[in-house]
């Protein structure tokens, strides 16, 4: 079952076409790595498909409808959660209530605080801390937690491991692994570094100048035709 099809999509800024007739499906369940260099696009696509943006052309079919015309909030309730690049949780308020506001706009389901908080135990000392207070791997934490609240099927996330420690990106990448096993929640995520997008991601998809170039198996690739892909040496 594809739970996201996108359709011939552009994105532009101006007159600057930044998604050229992006076409790419996720079935249920996948988890699909998205790379490319520097201003090739990722998150203008991402932005597109959460509603942040408006598509220029093309379509957004999630669960089968149609929301490439729906504002982001919506899209949200019809499934698509979108963790940003920068992360934008409400600083001057309280984890738990940037929670607590993400669980009221978005679906009934399994996840709750308390579920959210066994996925992601350490979360649990920092609810009654002001947002703008945590560190940046906390706030990934927060940012990836006030998403599973609205009971995504399909969890977006920008830039995954920006700015983190690599302890933090291990931590982190621990916590995406056992969302994966515990639940089927789509994914599909900007990483920066190859390796990591790589060793994780069910597939890699390589955006150069807006366009898809690359889009297959992660463990059918080598690392020579990645690199070939995101730096685009013929
Ligand atoms: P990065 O890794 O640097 O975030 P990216 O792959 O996410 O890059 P985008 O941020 O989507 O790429 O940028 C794609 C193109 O669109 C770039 O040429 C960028 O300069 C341009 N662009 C992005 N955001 C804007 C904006 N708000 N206004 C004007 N141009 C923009």
């Amino acid at each position: 079952m594809t739970v996201l099809e996108i359709r011939a999509l552009e994105g532009r800024h101006g007159d600057l076409v930044a998604v050229r007739g992006v076409s790419l499906a996720l079935a249920r369940g996948e988890v699909v790595a998205l790379v490319g260099a520097n201003g090739a696009g990722k998150s203008t696509l991402l932005r597109t498909l959460a509603g942040a943006h408006p598509a220029a052309a093309g379509q957004v079919v999630l669960e089968g409808v149609d929301v490439t015309a729906w504002p982001a909030h919506r899209r949200l309730r019809q499934g698509l959660a979108l963790v940003p690049e920068g992360r934008r949780l409400f600083g001057d308020m309280s984890v738990r209530d940037n929670l607590r506001v993400a669980g009221e706009n978005g679906r009934r389901g399994p996840w709750t605080l308390e579920t959210v908080l066994a996925a992601l135990p350490a979360l649990a000392p920092l609810l009654g801390r002001p947002a703008a207070a945590l560190s940046g791997g906390q706030r990934q934490a927060a940012a990836i937690g006030r998403a599973l609240m609205a009971n995504p099927e399909l969890l977006v996330m920008d830039e995954v491991s920006l700015g983190l420690s690599p302890l933090a990106v291990q931590s982190l990448y621990d916590t995406l692994a056992a969302l994966r096993a515990q639940r089927r929640v789509t994914m599909l995520i900007v990483e920066q570094d190859l390796a990591r997008a790589q060793a994780f991601a069910d597939r890699l998809v390589c955006l150069r100048e807006g366009r898809v170039v690359l889009d297959a198996a992660a463990d059918m690739l080598d690392r020579d035709r990645i690199t070939e892909a995101y730096f685009g040496m013929e």
